[in-house]
């Protein structure tokens, strides 16, 4: 299948040629041509297939064109090596617990499925040596870091705002040596991210380095996050099935906690796809630019600005340009199925530690604004999940100084916390960033 960019001025590229340029030579985003709905009789009966099986129908929905079934079904076996449960917390509200990869956060399914994509296209073509720039703002480092760690043909550079992202996030890039190399920013996320798309322009560095991108702007890592919204409407089913919940209509109301708005896209492509989702809700921070653009009509970014769920921190989310072109840049169309909601820290904690009272469910940052935006805006009726973006362990400092009670460390961060940090400090401006990577 043909992916073409979201500007529309740049050549149509294969998946391959998308995965491994990340972003089109005009900085659009790629689009697949189609999104294929997938048949009746899968809906009817997803309550009785395991998350592998249904990624794994989702998967060649988007990807069964261009990677041959057996190395695809492979693909999608290996990075989906975790559960992700739906875990009933108040009545008619269910957190997606997406934390239970290797980083304890939902980017792993995404980061595992790229490096292996990426991985199998490089092999194929006996290509040279490709460099991944990827930009976090927390997450999103770890988990690619840790899902392209030791593969062949690869090196990965972090880029990662210098003091803002927690000291477990940094452990989890900063720690790994091998084909992993963290560059320790001096300035915010959009910094970081505008020296990612600023390398990706230029065209001295791309006739010397084979570049690509593990951001969410990469197709290989932005639609496998479709996956588990489909298992989250089997378990619901499921559920309903088993009368563990009232209604037999499950079509839920989803909510994402959202930053640079590429989980939430992948989502809104499941429901184009034929996945019965009531209604979507964006959840935002302080960091309300999406939250805006639904009031008025307009799209204004501006600098992002700190908050306690640091990795929604994101004032010029990329892949809006998505979210537009699904609906062809109509408000009315993008309003009719998603609204939106932004959040202060001081509802962030609150929700935190009233969750935590009455439901001893302990949130996230992130996860929080979720839950709170359910809670407040469920009708009658309604069904709601919201996804748990990451575990709460990953926060440490604010999530104990919340709910004033020392919080668990699950034992695969414990591991992480005991490396040694080795990081590059560079400055936010290009030239040295460039003068770095020419000098490779
Ligand atoms: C990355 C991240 C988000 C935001 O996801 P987007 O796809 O950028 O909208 C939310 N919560 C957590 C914990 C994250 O790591």
């Amino acid at each position: 299948m043909n992916y073409y960019s979201t500007n529309k001025q740049a050549p149509d590229a294969t998946l391959e040629e998308a995965v491994v340029k990340g972003l089109a030579a005009d900085k659009g985003l790629f689009m697949p041509y189609a999104i294929k709905s997938l048949p009746q009789d899968f809906y009817d009966s997803i309550e009785t297939l395991s998350f592998q099986e249904i990624a794994y129908r989702v998967a060649d929905a988007f990807f069964g064109e261009d990677v041959p079934a057996d190395t695809l079904k492979q693909i999608v076996y290996d990075t989906l090596n975790f559960d992700v449960p739906l875990v009933k917390v108040a009545e008619n509200i269910y957190s997606l617990e997406l934390f239970h990869g290797p980083t304890l956060a939902f980017k792993d399914v995404g980061g595992r499925f790229m490096a292996r994509l990426l991985g199998y296209f490089i092999a194929k073509e006996g290509k040279k040596q490709v460099n991944v720039l990827v930009a976090t703002s927390g997450d999103t480092g770890s988990a690619v870091a840790n899902g392209f760690l030791g593969v062949e043909g690869i090196h990965v550079y972090v880029l990662y705002p210098k003091g803002k992202v927690s000291e477990i996030q940094e452990k989890q890039f900063t720690t790994l040596g091998q084909n992993i190399t963290a560059i320790e920013v001096d300035g915010t996320f959009d910094d970081c991210q505008a020296l990612v798309k600023s390398a990706f322009m230029d065209r001295e560095l791309n006739e010397r380095l084979q570049l690509t991108s593990a951001n969410s702007i990469n197709v290989a890592r932005f639609l496998p996050q479709a996956f588990y919204y489909f298992y989250a409407y089997a378990q619901l089913k499921k559920m309903a099935c088993d009368k563990v919940q009232a209604g037999n209509n499950p079509s839920p109301v989803i909510c994402v906690p959202s930053g640079n708005f590429g989980n939430i896209t992948a989502g809104l492509f499941g429901k184009r796809m034929g996945l019965p989702v009531k209604r979507f809700i964006a959840a935002n921070n302080s960091n309300d630019i999406f939250y805006q653009y639904l009031q008025t009509g307009v799209y204004t970014p501006r600098p992002s600005v700190a908050t306690i769920a640091n990795a929604m921190d994101v004032g010029d989310p990329s892949n809006f340009a998505r979210v537009l072109g699904l609906y062809d840049n109509s408000h009315a169309a993008i309003s009719a199925e998603v609204s939106g909601v932004a959040y202060t820290d001081e509802q962030i904690a609150e929700t935190m530690r009233e969750t935590w009272k009455e439901y001893h469910y302990l949130l996230d940052p992130h996860g929080a604004c979720g839950f709170r935006a359910l809670e407040e805006g469920l009708k009658p009726g309604e069904t709601g999940i919201f996804l748990e973006t990451a575990h709460p362990a990953k926060f440490l400092d604010t999530v104990e100084g919340i709910i004033g009670e020392a919080v668990e460390i699950p034992a695969k961060l414990k591991a992480f916390m005991q490396g040694e940090k080795k990081s590059l400090p560079l400055t936010k401006e290009f030239a040295d960033f460039k003068k770095y990577l020419m000098s490779l």
